[in-house]
């Protein structure tokens, strides 16, 4: 790497700050330095990991994950929506597979990163849960994760089901690393509550409310979300097709994210579905193109967001034909890692530019210093095993 200090004798201060990012992106002062709270439309277009902070009245969105369970792409990953709020608060809305890589691409604080609202329990939505369970237990989070979603139409079916079976399946991985990581970071812990529930609370803290509705998806359970915080709404719709409830929920609001899947067409051509097979999941259990242009009609978002394709030209192209019929309003077909700053007077579309080899982000006092008690062993038989050839490092002192 070039010495950043002889790019400065010969170029700008811009290239300087540019070559500090890179370098020493997790210093306090360069976050400080660069943490001017422009407004949202004065920013740069480009949003670097750890080097701004959000306004106290901002909300700021990131797609993680705006694609497809098949396939997954190197470009876009599984449905997954990360927002922070200028009171520090970070919510996840679906995990889907994949999306994991996204969120430590933003390198955020993962003490803050502990709380997840899932649509529903399809793999493309909830898939990286454990991911980020263990992932960000790893990476600085001290306290639980909690997980907030659905009953279904059995027991079997519902969030809190799933989320015992997660750490049934992760019993093994859980275990080990007891009394080495803090001890409440491995804790996950099921918030379910009832999928019928028409615009009810299931989260309110920290002037933050966030009500469920349901959604129309393949079998009872699926529901949607809208988030308010400071007088910005953001409404978050997990797969459905055009539902009543959606409708009533999200009118008005601030950021309105719905899925639009493929048209019956676009789905022969790109996944060489069948006719019939096509039409039912582009428009019976999903919404296409048409139908997302007559909802958001009937909201009227100040940005309206569309996901849930694999993007390219001809069909962005078929998507934007069908919707225009209908809606003429502000449109965005979400894409991986776009981002936007938003306040009572501006939404600004970003893009996060981040490391393809990303590095944990530093963790806290806290984290350092939160209890861990017992401690993982091996039976005598594998400790019996260990080469006497080898001495390891004494332990530093707890
Ligand atoms: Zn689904
Ligand atoms: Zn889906």
């Amino acid at each position: 790497m070039p010495n950043p200090l002889r790019i400065a004798s010969k170029t700008s201060i811009g290239a300087v700050c540019a070559a500090l990012v890179l370098l020493c992106a997790d210093t306090a002062l360069l976050q400080t330095a660069m943490a001017e709270e422009a407004p949202p439309e004065k920013r740069p277009q480009a949003w670097y990991p750890r080097t701004e902070t959000i306004g106290p009245d901002e909300m700021f969105v990131v797609a993680l994950g705006t694609g497809m369970p098949t396939p997954i792409t190197r470009a876009q990953k599984s449905t997954a929506w990360y927002v922070e709020l200028g009171n520090g608060d970070i919510f996840l809305f679906d995990v889907g597979s994949g999306s994991a890589e996204n969120l430590f691409a933003l390198r955020p604080d993962f003490h803050r990163v502990d709380k997840i609202f899932a649509s529903h329990l399809h793999t493309d939505h909830v898939g990286d849960a454990p991911v980020v369970w263990v992932g960000g237990w790893l990476s600085g989070r001290y306290r639980p994760l909690h997980i907030y979603g659905p009953s279904g139409a059995e027991p079997a079916l519902g969030t809190a089901a799933y989320v015992e079976g997660l750490k049934k399946t992760y019993a093994w991985d859980i275990a080990g690393r007891s009394g080495i990581l803090p001890d409440a970071g491995g804790q996950l812990i099921a918030h379910e509550f009832d999928y019928k529930q028409d615009g009810g609370v299931v989260y309110e803290a920290n002037g933050v409310k966030i009500t469920s509705f349901p959604a129309v998806h393949v079998i009872d359970g699926p529901v949607s979300y809208r988030l308010e915080w400071n007088g910005l709404s953001f409404v978050f719709g997990g797969d459905s097709a055009p539902n009543k409830w959606f409708i009533e929920h999200a009118k008005g609001a601030d950021f309105v994210i719905h899925e639009m899947f493929y048209t019956p067409k676009g789905l022969e051509t790109a996944l060489g579905f069948p006719p019939r097979q096509a039409t039912i999941v582009s428009s019976y259990i999903h919404t296409p193109p048409s139908g997302f242009g007559k909802i958001m009609a009937e909201v009227k978002p100040r940005l309206a967001v569309g996901y849930h394709t694999i993007r390219q030209p001809e069909l962005d192209q078929m998507m934007l034909e069908e919707v225009r019929k209908v809606y003429d309003g502000p449109l965005v077909i979400a894409d991986d890692l776009m981002a936007w700053n938003i306040t009572k007077d501006a939404i600004a579309q970003r893009e996060v530019v981040s490391a393809e080899r990303v590095q944990a982000p530093p963790t806290t006092q806290g984290y350092k210093t939160a209890p861990r008690s017992g401690q993982a062993s091996y039976s005598e038989y594998i400790d019996a095993g260990k080469w006497p050839g080898y001495t390891p490092p004494p332990l530093p002192e707890p």
